[in-house]
């Protein structure tokens, strides 16, 4: 017992203070895209030609974040021209049409729905349902219970049943074959209830995007009243975003 004690005195605390101090990312982090609108169309057509998740629109030079893999190829074909990836890790949104940024995005807090704030402000257990993932974004949501992150310092946490849960947080493509379950697992919840759609996967297919094996957008159906984008989503992201949206 003794050892225990000497141990965690030696340690002192890991957890991070994020919010309460700002915390920063490695520079070569992928976050918030800085998008210039007078970039010549050449360029902007090149970075779209590259893009794998055709998130770009050259029309209105914007990128779709829910599309978005942050592979990074827009900016190094472009030489940063039209796009340079910004650490601003703070990119999840209320709505899809949110996500089709021309480089900013409406503060989440302002979107989030009041009575989800007084409902689930305090507590909010959350049933994580793997829709077919590539276990990236299962394994970046799972970090945040982790002392570093210690999600349920703010009270929240992920529950293994349905039934004990507030709401679904999905990841990955949704494989249709777990469709009928992500459905059982979102009936099971009790009203009322919040769908969280994390990753690109699950917001729009992702790399599966157009395959026949996938449903590849939550929003087809179920309401997702929270999204938030990545190829995984930065623990950062997701901490963020239900810090955001439900405090
Ligand atoms: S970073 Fe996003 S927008 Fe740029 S090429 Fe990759 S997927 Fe496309
Ligand atoms: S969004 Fe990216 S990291 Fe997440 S499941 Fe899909 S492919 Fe994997």
């Amino acid at each position: 017992m003794l050892k225990i004690i000497k141990n965690k005195m030696e340690q002192g605390c890991k957890t991070s203070t994020y919010p309460k101090e700002p915390i920063a990312l490695y520079h070569r982090y992928r976050g918030m895209p800085i998008i210039n609108q007078d970039c010549n169309n050449d360029i902007v057509k090149q970075c779209a030609a590259i893009c794998p998740q055709d998130a770009i629109d050259t029309a209105d030079k914007t990128i779709d974040l829910g599309r978005c893999s942050f592979c990074g190829q827009c900016e190094t074909i472009g030489d940063g021209a039209f796009v340079h990836f910004s650490e601003d890790f703070g990119i999840g949104a209320a709505t899809r049409s949110d996500l089709i940024t021309g480089g900013t995005l409406p503060a989440l807090a302002d979107h989030s729905k009041q009575h989800f704030k007084k409902l689930f402000g305090r507590s909010l257990q959350l049933r994580q349902v793997s829709a077919g993932g590539c276990n990236s974004c299962e394994a970046d949501t799972n970090v945040l219970t982790t002392p570093f992150f210690d999600l349920a310092r703010f009270g929240i946490d992920f529950v293994a049943s349905p039934r004990h849960a507030d709401g679904i947080h999905v990841t990955g493509p949704i494989s249709k074959n777990m469709r009928q379950a992500l459905m059982d697992t979102y009936n099971a919840v009790p009203s009322p209830k919040v769908v969280i759609a994390s990753g690109c996967c699950s917001i729009s297919g992702g790399p599966f995007h157009g395959s026949d094996e996938v449903v590849g957008d939550l929003g087809s159906l179920l309401p997702v009243d929270l999204y938030i984008p990545g190829c995984p989503p930065h623990p950062l992201t997701t901490l963020h975003a239900l810090l955001q949206y439900f405090k």
